[in-house]
């Protein structure tokens, strides 16, 4: 008799395939067959000179989409959440002071984040607090999201980087749910770390996160009196991996994502030849010509001022008398497309669409509002 008492499951003895479908939601968004290509390119070991030089690559070209001269840029293997800790875990030792702006989910998240080093934190809701929030509690990091995809809000970031270095702090940005898609000019805009995520304007799979730590965010992490919470995420570790120390070799910290680098690399290559200001751009006025259809088929943006709306992710107020879920799921099983409800402290009251990347385009916005107006004449409507 074999001595295994778990049989091998019959589900993964036959074959699966998946539906083709239009993301429409706040992530992933669809992933053209140009990336899908290159990340399905043969295994190569992740420290062979050729992945190596990809690598390379993805750092120039991270730093083309971030805007920074930065050395210490790098993907974290791991999606946005990944980059998320690896900026509070590597910039803040237990018992400094954080600072941090909440403005949707996003700032609740980092808080959670940097409550488990055990600090002192502090948060603020509004801009103008900032200023006072910064001189009470000198935080040694103060961070904000430029895009929040909960709310549909892209934050301002002029101005504060400076602020911030004025009270020896250092400035992180969020830019997961923006970056490509709203501009952004890291060094211009004296931001220490910023992270973003692959699945959104970039359009790659989840599963690596683009980061880049400014020559004041390096000088205070590698003075740390402490090594930072987590190894996988440290980053003495990941500067030697990436190249971005001074040290001729690159030692083994953990296996990378090599087809995952690939295919990172291919959708930096696209902005690239896109260009990051057409990129801005095209986001933009389809965004805009998104938001003028909603008005026209009687739904609501849900963010009023329309430069705080952020392109990337629009947010509709969740029309009165209807149930989202019901919204949400009629488009996905008669359109095909996903959108999504809230999230966070938005749950119930939007829905959430998002057109990034190769998905931001005016035939798509047209389909949305087609699938939209079919919802609305299908779904149960109460008449409270
Ligand atoms: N920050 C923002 C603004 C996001 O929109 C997201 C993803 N929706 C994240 C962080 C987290 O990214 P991930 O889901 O890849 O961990």
């Amino acid at each position: 008799m074999s001595p295994l008492y778990v049989p091998p499951p019959e589900c993964l003895l036959k074959s699966f395939t998946v539906p083709r479908r239009y993301l429409f939601g706040p992530g992933p968004s669809n992933v053209p067959p140009r990336i899908l290509t290159a990340g399905s390119q043969p295994m190569l070991g992740h420290l062979h000179a050729e992945t190596i030089e990809i690598m390379d690559h993805i750092k120039s070209g991270i730093q083309y989409a971030f805007q920074t001269q930065n050395r210490m840029t790098l993907a974290v293997s791991g999606p946005g959440h990944a980059a998320m800790e690896c900026a509070i875990f590597n910039s803040v030792e237990c018992g400094d002071s954080v600072l941090i702006a909440v403005n949707g989910i996003w700032g609740e998240r980092a808080a959670e984040i940097a409550e488990r080093i055990g600090d002192e934190l502090h948060t603020v809701e509004l801009q103008l607090q900032v200023f006072i929030a910064l001189s009470k509690y000198k935080p040694v990091l103060f961070f904000l999201t430029h895009g929040e995809s909960s709310t549909g809000v892209v934050h301002p970031i002029d101005g504060i980087g400076e602020l911030c270095h004025r009270y020896n702090c250092l400035f992180l940005v969020d830019s997961v749910a923006a970056l490509g898609g709203s501009p952004i000019y890291m060094d211009k805009q004296d931001i220490d770390i910023m992270y973003t995520g692959s699945q959104k304007v970039l359009n790659v799979p989840p599963g690596t996160a683009p980061i880049s730590f400014s020559e004041r965010a390096c000088c205070r992490i590698f003075s740390r009196k402490t090594k930072p919470v987590s190894y996988f995420l440290d980053l003495s570790w990941l500067a030697n991996y990436w190249g971005c120390d001074r040290k001729s070799a690159r030692a083994y910290h953990h296996t990378g994502p090599v087809t995952a680098l690939y295919s990172l690399r291919e959708g930096l290559a696209i902005l690239a030849e896109t260009g990051l200001e057409n990129s801005w751009k095209r986001h933009k006025d389809v965004a805009a010509y998104f938001h003028e259809g909603l008005e026209r088929i009687g739904l609501k943006p849900f963010v009023e001022d329309k430069k705080a709306r952020l392109p990337t992710v629009t947010t509709i107020v969740a029309p009165p008398g209807y149930d989202w879920r019901e919204i949400t799921g009629y488009i996905m099983k008669n359109h095909n497309i996903e959108i999504s409800g809230g999230l966070g402290p938005s749950v119930g009251m939007v829905l959430r669409v998002g057109l990034m990347g190769c998905n931001s385009n005016k035939p798509y916005v047209d389909m949305i509002l087609e699938a939209l107006t079919d919802a609305l004449k299908h779904c149960h409507k109460s008449k409270v």
